[in-house]
């Protein structure tokens, strides 16, 4: 369904994301798992299209980019929106209702049903400047239930989020894919992983291991991962600026 075909992704002709192909298994949660650096987020973002490639290419087969939800990581979204806790969850209905549409009375029922999902009914009238991150965190994903999406692309979901509110947000996971929708995740931990993502892809910034969980988070794997990463950070003075500011 979803493909990468020789993907790379550069800043300023710095690859974040070099060479990398490969395939998400439909209906499944892959989690994308690597270090600080790896390109993980610049993944999500060119597979939604924020960011063109320079080379290669996100081939969809069977959706459109209107069919994804992404959920950005949470340093790149503005709490301090002037917005309530219902109008947040319903613009997810963007795609039926235009950007600035009216959202009509099953919409607005959605929205609610969304709301008791995730538990914050109570809410529903509260600015979501005033929530907890772990509460915004759970408005976001009432936001992705309403968008209906067949892809759902979250970008470290929960960092800075309390244990209760992400082991029901990873039930949320398993019910979508219950659903036959491809969940991709950015995740730091483990155990979430094995036990929610049955596939992964590990990076940095090239593919180091892509398939099964159990057999692509091998220690083996891991260490070639890191490895990987410090040699970024040997090579880095070569770019660096030294102390007259003078670029080398
Ligand atoms: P990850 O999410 O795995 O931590 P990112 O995709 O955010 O990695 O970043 C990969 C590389 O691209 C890093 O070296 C990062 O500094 C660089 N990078 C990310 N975003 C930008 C940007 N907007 N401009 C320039 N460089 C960027
Ligand atoms: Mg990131």
């Amino acid at each position: 369904m979803i493909t990468l075909h020789n993907l790379t992704v550069s800043y300023q002709r710095h690859p974040a994301v070099h060479h990398v192909s490969g395939r998400f298994a439909p209906g499944l949660a892959t989690a994308i798992f690597g270090p600080n650096g790896a390109g993980k987020s610049t993944l999500l973002k060119t597979i939604m299209g924020a960011i063109r490639p320079d080379s290669g290419e996100v081939r969809f087969d069977g959706i459109s980019r209107k069919d994804i939800a992404y959920l950005p990581q949470q340093s790149e979204i503005d709490r301090s929106l002037p917005v309530s806790v219902i109008d947040l969850v319903s613009s997810g209905h963007w795609r039926s209702s235009g950007l600035f549409g009216q959202v009509g009375r099953k919409q607005d029922q959605l929205s609610w049903d969304a709301l008791v999902t995730v538990g914050l009914e109570d809410f529903a009238l509260h600015p979501v400047s005033a929530l907890s991150s772990g509460q915004f965190q759970r408005v976001l994903f009432a936001r992705i239930l309403v968008q209906d999406a067949r892809l759902i692309l979250l970008d470290e979901p929960f960092n800075a989020v309390d244990a209760r509110t992400t082991f029901d947000l990873l039930e949320l996971v398993r019910r979508w894919q219950e659903e036959g929708r491809t969940v991709i995740a950015v995740l730091h931990d483990y155990e979430q992983v094995r036990a929610y993502f049955p596939q992964t892809l590990l990076m940095a910034r090239e593919v180091v291991a892509w398939g099964a969980t159990s057999s692509v988070l091998s220690d083996d794997n891991l260490r070639r991962a890191a490895d990987t990463a410090a040699h970024w950070q040997a090579n880095a003075p070569v770019c660096a600026v030294d102390v007259t500011g003078a670029a080398k």
